[in-house]
């Protein structure tokens, strides 16, 4: 996952879980705010029946309640409130909201009534389709009826279906809301997340397309993080600079100083064996320190050439393909014996250092001269804005498991066996660099017993102005 899709999920998420904790908060503050109207509303309405009984009964009930109200006085019995729980009493008084119906509390409900005095409570009364609920409020009283003193409880209650609907409705606006205030924060922290990474970005591809000797990334005018990262990256490229440029030394000063030894010791060898007279045994001894010297010298001059990779200076001109595979194949044919086949289109040029691309194409050739190839291919295929070249040969083939490593330094497929042809193991580390130096690549395919192939590619060009 991203770091721009992580930071937006996490805003998101947060905003999220903020938004909800808020709506329950809200419907909280709203939920108690309208119960505790309501219960005020009853409060009110207890006192107000009361006055209405007290002052002429039951015509005065009808009269002077609303008719969302539903009250009752029922009698009181003494200790024994489980007569009332359970048939509701003996109702004294009823509001015309109630009709047939009785406010019947539940034995606790009623328990606590009488020993308190009062009680909140819920009652569902029974109707078509759900059961209608009603907040209801129960206290003591004493009311005067046709000159009776009655002792009794008055149950007042209200229906909370419309306060319920209220807060349902605030739940659906609120959800509707917070998704869309959590989509448009999604949007808008994407953009943010985006446009707050991009200087990182820019550092990533300006680092990507540094080729390869480290070079100081272009610092940002800004004084922010990013500055101070891109100060912190050149601060270490520097360093590893000065650590490839003393190892490049080091390399460039061991092989200078071995030319000059090996020089003499060829040189020795070679006036021993054209002018002394030797024995049989003298002879094959100078001849294997000869050829040990030899590979040696090789070896020394292709760790020159390598550590010299970087600072090469690449001057590429158009160079024809064929003209290329041509003096190639005229370098060997005196020396191999097998077949060597040239193919490449007439007019397909690339852009390259001639001297350079010889020395990779002699060392293909030479590798598959070297692995008992009898026939050679060199052709060359147009891929448009790039050229292919393949060496195909039908010597003896790499085993797939060595494919990955070739162009790795000192890596020899078969060592005892490598050696004793005069490989270095550093050739095709060699042509890997001059190819990536060109903006090229290379790769390997083969099959053991039947051959193998490498190819190149390197960008194409047109064909040279005309001298003029
Ligand atoms: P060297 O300089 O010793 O030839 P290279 O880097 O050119 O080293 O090649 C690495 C190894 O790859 C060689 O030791 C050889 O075993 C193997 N190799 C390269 N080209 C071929 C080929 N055409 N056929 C078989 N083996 C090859």
């Amino acid at each position: 996952m991203t770091l721009r899709t992580r930071i937006t999920l996490l805003t998101a998420g947060l905003l999220f879980v903020t938004l909800l904790l808020l709506g329950f908060a809200l419907e909280g503050l709203l939920r108690s705010f309208l119960y505790r109207n309501l219960r005020g509303e009853l409060l009110e309405a207890s006192n107000q029946v009361v006055r209405l009984l007290n002052l002429g009964g039951q015509a005065l009930l009808e009269a002077g309640l609303p008719p969302s109200l539903y009250a009752e006085v029922q009698l009181l019995p003494e200790e024994n409130p489980s007569l009332l729980a359970r048939e509701g009493g003996i109702s004294l008084q009823r509001s015309p909201a109630l009709g047939s119906q009785r406010l019947v509390l539940k034995e606790p409900d009623y328990r606590t009534l009488l020993q308190a005095g009062e009680v909140w409570t819920e009652v569902g009364l029974p109707r078509e389709g759900r059961p209608l609920s009603l907040l209801v409020y129960g206290r003591k009283v004493e009311v005067s009826l046709g000159g009776t003193v009655w002792k009794g409880i008055l149950l007042v209650g209200k229906p909370t279906e419309d306060l319920e609907a209220t807060l349902a409705q605030f739940a659906r606006i609120y959800a509707g809301t917070a998704l869309l205030v959590l989509f448009l924060a999604l949007l808008l922290a994407r953009r943010l997340v985006a446009r707050a990474l991009e200087p990182l970005e820019w550092v990533a591809r300006k680092a990507e397309a540094m080729s390869a000797r480290p070079e100081p990334l272009p610092e940002p005018e800004t004084e922010d993080e990013v500055a101070a990262l891109v100060k912190a990256l050149n601060g270490m490229l520097s360093r590893l600079q000065e650590a490839f440029e003393a190892q490049t030394r080091f390399l460039q000063d061991a092989s200078h100083e071995l030319r000059t030894p090996l020089t003499a010791i060829l040189g020795h060898v070679g006036y021993l064996l054209r002018r002394t007279p030797l024995t049989e045994a003298q002879r094959e001894s100078l001849e294997v320190v000869k050829r040990e010297a030899e590979r040696m010298g090789k070896l020394v001059s292709d760790l020159l050439d390598l550590s010299q990779s970087g600072t090469w200076r690449i001057e590429p001109v158009p160079l024809r393909v064929l003209d290329l595979l041509e003096e190639v194949k005229e370098e060997f044919a005196k020396s191999f014996e097998g077949e060597i086949r040239v193919e490449a289109p007439e007019g397909l040029y690339v852009r390259g250092d001639p001297d350079r691309l010889h020395q990779v194409l002699a060392n293909l050739v030479s590798n598959a001269l070297k692995a008992g190839a009898r026939r050679v291919w060199l052709r060359a295929f147009d891929l448009g804005d790039k050229a292919v070249v393949r060496v195909e040969d039908d010597g003896e083939g790499i085993p797939e498991e060595h494919l990955p490593h070739l162009f790795e330094r000192f890596y020899r497929v078969d060592k005892a066996r490598d050696r004793e042809r005069g490989g270095s193991g550093l050739g095709l580390a060699i042509a890997k660099a001059i190819l990536e130096a060109h903006g090229g690549e290379i790769w390997a395919e083969s099959e053991v017993g039947k051959g193998s192939a490498f190819s190149f590619s390197l960008p194409a060009s047109g064909p040279p102005p005309p001298p003029r």
